[in-house]
């Protein structure tokens, strides 16, 4: 549970992922061959192995903000970065990666709350004036929003349980897996802008197959949409969403190696995640992909639960035990 505390507190946006790629290197470290950071950021740590070279990825970055300008009164305006619905972000605290903290407000002038954009929004810093703002924060500055990690029985809240659950379960696999497979465990970037880390890591790696981890949305709260995805019921196993459908031999094989195990199948309409990218890229790469259940997501409080936590590791090192 520390290792996901120190994964969740690191403010790491598309594009900005250092701070969460050196707690991740310090831990993965000594289980794997060498770490190399790719071109475009995406954090690989290799496991050499002389069976088939598999590439287990989940992305590091997180929604959040990048400032835009700074106004006559030094408020901070800014563009999300991914899908960051505007009452999400609403009178939440913003931690920039210089340092800087502010909290979300809006004009309450222009619009009822139900009816506001973006673009309504602005970040406060705590200044007073257009001249101080700009000592603290520029254009292209981004920031993470509201993180605070809580335990509550099984269940786990943190504004950035998407990724960091796939990036702990990467690193607690990688923690046993002492089998002879060429292990590729890659942390990408940008994943929240369009998949972008994952599909030139893969073209590089060229691996046997792939197997994405990533949180997925649950259908079992009041009234949401139908989802057959709950929250506890074990990892689900993507069958599609809308960036994939996955391999049919990669399904099996994780079907075969959940057997004994809770597990659920994943089908939605919406949404991808780095499989998407993976699995076109170079001549195609056999591609499956493992959700991890969460409510709120992309909210300051997203909700894991551990048990689907531990599944999903077991899961992983089931898979290349088979290997
Ligand atoms: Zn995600």
């Amino acid at each position: 549970m520390e290792l996901l505390k120190k994964l969740t507190e690191a403010v790491a946006p598309s594009g900005a992922e250092e701070a969460v790629g050196a707690v991740i290197e310090e831990a993965i470290r000594p289980y794997v061959d060498e770490v190399y950071t790719d071109a475009l950021g995406n954090l690989i740590a290799h496991k050499k192995g002389t069976g088939k070279k598999i590439m287990l990825a989940a992305h590091m970055d997180e929604i959040g903000v990048m400032a835009t300008y700074i106004d006559d009164n030094g408020f901070v305006r800014f563009s999300p970065i991914g899908w960051l619905p505007p009452h999400y972000a609403l009178y939440k605290k913003v931690y920039f990666t210089n340092g800087v903290v502010g909290v979300v407000g809006y004009e309450e002038k222009e619009k009822e709350l139900k009816d506001i954009k973006n673009s309504d929004l602005y970040i406060d810093i705590g200044v007073s004036s257009k001249e101080e703002a700009e000592s603290q924060i520029a254009p292209g500055i981004s920031g993470g929003i509201e993180r605070s990690f809580s335990v509550c029985g099984s269940r786990v809240f943190s504004g950035v349980m998407d990724n960091r659950s796939g990036c702990y379960c990467l690193i607690k696999t990688a923690e046993r897996y002492t089998g002879d497979c060429d292990v590729y465990y890659v942390f990408t970037v940008q994943e929240e802008v369009g998949l972008r880390g994952a599909g030139a890591a893969a073209f590089a790696i060229q691996p046997d197959m792939a197997l994405s981890v990533d949180v997925t949305d649950v259908g079992d709260t009041p009234n949401c949409p139908h989802n057959a995805v709950r929250l506890g019921e074990g990892p689900a196993i993507k069958v599609m969403d809308a960036s994939i459908i996955t391999h049919p031999i990669m399904r099996r094989k994780l079907l075969l190696a959940a057997e004994g195990l809770p597990y659920q199948l994943e089908v939605i309409q919406n949404g991808g995640t780095d499989a998407g990218a993976m699995h076109t890229s170079k001549g195609g790469v056999m591609t499956g992909a493992i959700s991890i259940p969460c409510r709120y997501i992309h909210s300051a409080a997203e909700c894991v639960d551990t048990e689907d936590l531990k599944h999903t590791e077991e899961l992983l090192y089931r898979f290349l035990m088979a290997e």
